[in-house]
């Protein structure tokens, strides 16, 4: 098997240390926090009322347009209320309370068909992802009934599935795809009906060999399936890199997938897809990898949506009183969280603790231009930082700023410590504020 990379981005440690801890189930505590806003979109309508007695399972928001996702309900007992809770990106939001029943087994029927998987037709297929609340997981959490119905005129020829997870410390979809390898195949092959695409490539990183050769050998006689084995790098597991290392083809900026002719799905996503359609469970957990210098017992747990971080980091032996920060995702691409009550939610890949460290103070940019070769979308970060630093916004525009995926190669590989994803972050808020304005 050939083994195919990205030609640029960068090495970061990658310091898998769970790599080899097996899936456990997390307890689901006596309180969850559901946020009704844990999607790309807009925010679920709630469809509860205090003092209800919900089953696990049951919708408990509900979509509120093309673009948005089923909030469910990921354990039965009596809903306290709805109150604003803090989501990971700081923003406070509405989230059902539900004061769990431990005791209650009951679940609730699922709202889609249930129906042998070689009967299921694309739209049952559309049907299930959009009632069972199911999102990409692999950090964008686009609702995926959305991906699964491109425009009437784009004929999709090939569906690829992100096996990359090359954020370093995650490894919750690396387990998912050793322990759950049968489940994923399903699960892409419904994907594969409701697209029509004909090729299947599953890519997966060289750093993860075992999972390479599980699927290997179960899709060695499959049909139209091909493992892709790709070299460590990151960002590669980033959609427009995935698809062009994978096929060739080039996303145009601003565009998506279906204009190149494909779909793409991670692995995470695949499953739940299979989960709705054979035990009729809608999207109310995940694998989350528990890691980082600050935790005695990391490890990989499916966590019910809701539970906040407090309780997983305590699970886990967070040492609270040397933590400098929880990170909700991976170090690249994630978020770090400003209390510990922030509940763990679709896109929640993982919950990085560390100790404090020795930061280093920004220096003055040496034009050395390593910015500009790592990065993949041929963005010349340090020009576009120099815009938006002089308040010039339109020429940041018209340098990439938009198409910036906010990897933080740039930052990463800095030599000068300038906080370059924090410049384009900030270039980008204040550019919409201007648009709209105008
Ligand atoms: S400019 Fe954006 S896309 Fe390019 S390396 Fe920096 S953060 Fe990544
Ligand atoms: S990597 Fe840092 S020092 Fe080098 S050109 Fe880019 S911003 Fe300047």
């Amino acid at each position: 098997m050939l083994t195919r990379a990205l030609k640029a981005g960068v090495h970061p440690d990658e310091c898998k240390f769970t790599a080899g801890s097996q899936i456990q189930q997390f307890e689901c505590p006596e309180r969850l926090y559901v946020p009704l806003q844990q999607h790309l979109g807009r925010k679920a309508k709630p469809v509860v009322k205090k003092g209800e007695i919900v089953k696990k399972g049951q919708r408990i928001g509900e979509a509120d347009g093309f673009i948005s996702a089923n909030i469910h309900a990921p354990a039965g007992g009596k809903v306290k209320t709805i109150e604003k809770v803090m989501l990971p990106n700081g923003v406070f939001d509405d989230a059902i309370v539900i004061e769990v029943n431990l005791e209650s087994g009951e679940v609730a029927e699922p709202t889609w068909p249930m129906k042998p998987l070689s009967e299921l037709t694309p739209d049952d297929i559309r049907i299930i992802a959009r009632e069972a609340g199911i999102v990409g997981l692999g950090g964008a959490t686009f609702p995926t009934a959305v991906k699964l119905t491109p425009p009437d005129n784009v004929k999709i020829d090939t569906l690829i599935i992100n096996g990359a997870e090359c954020e370093p410390y995650l490894t919750a979809d690396h387990r998912l795809m050793l322990e759950r390898t049968e489940g994923i195949i399903e699960g892409a092959e419904l994907v594969r009906r409701a697209v029509g695409a004909e090729k299947v490539f599953i890519g997966i990183e060289d750093n993860k060999k075992d999972a390479i050769q599980k699927f290997d050998e179960l899709l060695k006689n499959k049909s139209g399936w091909e493992v892709v084995s790709l070299r460590s790098i990151y960002p590669q597991g980033a959609e427009k890199n995935l698809i062009k290392v994978v096929t060739g083809r080039e996303v145009p900026v601003g565009g998506l997938p279906f204009n190149v002719n494909v779909a793409i799905q991670n692995v995470g996503t695949v499953y739940s897809i299979f989960r709705a359609a054979t035990e009729g469970i809608p999207l109310v957990e995940r694998v989350v990898t528990v890691s980082g210098d600050a935790v005695s017992n990391p490890g990989n747990f499916v966590i019910p949506f809701g539970t906040p971080a407090k309780l997983v980091l305590e699970r886990c032996g967070a040492l609270f009183d040397e933590i400098e920060k929880v990170i909700f995702g991976g170090p690249m691409m994630g978020m770090a969280i400003k209390g510990y009550d922030v509940p763990v939610i679709k896109s929640t890949s993982g919950i990085l603790c560390f100790k404090r460290a020795v930061r280093e103070k920004p220096k003055a940019c040496l034009n050395c231009g390593k910015c500009v070769e790592v990065c993949t979308l041929n963005i010349a970060p340090t020009r576009v930082v120099k815009f938006i630093r002089a308040g010039k916004l339109e020429e940041a525009k018209n340098a990439g700023l938009l198409n910036c995926m906010e990897c933080g190669c740039c930052a990463y590989i800095c030599p000068s410590r300038i906080p370059l994803v924090q410049w384009l972050r900030y270039g980008k808020f204040m550019l919409r504020k201007m648009e709209a304005q105008k």
